[in-house]
């Protein structure tokens, strides 16, 4: 994929701070230090757009990144951080429920999860609820550069096995690190708004 603009347009608290350009949205979903940031980043191969956060669970919002003029990357704050007060979260949630029920630009929402560990009781929720709603998902096993190759088909079957995925659902293995499974996962992105 040739990335020829990338612009931060807004961190959306609201419903109304929505863009309202009607371009695709592609979001992503995952536990604070995943890698999300680092994956929107490689992804569109600027080195710092989405910060990499050095204090998880501190973004709280809905980050829109805009990609040569005709889609969006939205990352929404990490889940399963603590510090974050339970009044914020059940705020933050009812937000990011919604945005997921009825944007009609969500394309596809990518869950992010960390191949060398088993999915969190969280990514398992998170999974479950995109699935009751028939949201279209993609799961990104990244990190893959931290597991040796020998085992890495063994931790994707972890990961399929833990969320319960089923066979309709794509799994893709992924690092920020040396940009394996980017060009699969464009592939993934570009049917997704292909429709
Ligand atoms: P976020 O909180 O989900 O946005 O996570 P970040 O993108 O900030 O990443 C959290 C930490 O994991 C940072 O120290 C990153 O450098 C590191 N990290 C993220 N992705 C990868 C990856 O694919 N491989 C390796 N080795 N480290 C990664």
């Amino acid at each position: 994929m040739k990335i020829v603009s990338t612009e931060f347009v807004i961190g959306a608290v609201r419903h109304e701070q929505l863009p309202e350009d009607g371009l695709p949205e592609i979001a992503l979903a995952g536990r604070s230090n995943v890698g999300k940031s680092s994956l929107i980043n490689r992804m569109i191969e600027r080195k710092n757009l989405a910060r990499t956060s050095s204090q998880p669970g501190k973004t709280q919002q809905l980050n829109f990144y805009r990609v040569n003029g005709s889609m969006y990357f939205v990352d929404f704050p990490g889940y399963g951080y603590a510090k974050v007060s339970k009044a914020q979260r059940a705020k933050w949630g009812r937000f990011i429920e919604s945005y997921i029920r009825e944007r009609k630009q969500l394309k596809l929402q990518l869950l992010i999860v960390d191949l060398r560990h088993p999915p969190t009781e969280d990514d398992r929720l998170m999974y479950d609820w995109l699935r009751h709603f028939g949201i279209p998902t993609c799961v990104v096993a990244t990190k893959a550069d931290k597991v040796p190759r020998t085992r890495r088909e063994r931790h994707l079957r972890v990961v399929r096995e833990t969320l319960g995925m089923t066979p309709d659902v794509p799994l893709v293995m992924f690092s920020s690190e040396t940009g394996e499974g980017r060009e699969e996962l464009w592939n993934i992105v570009r049917q997704a708004i292909a429709g």
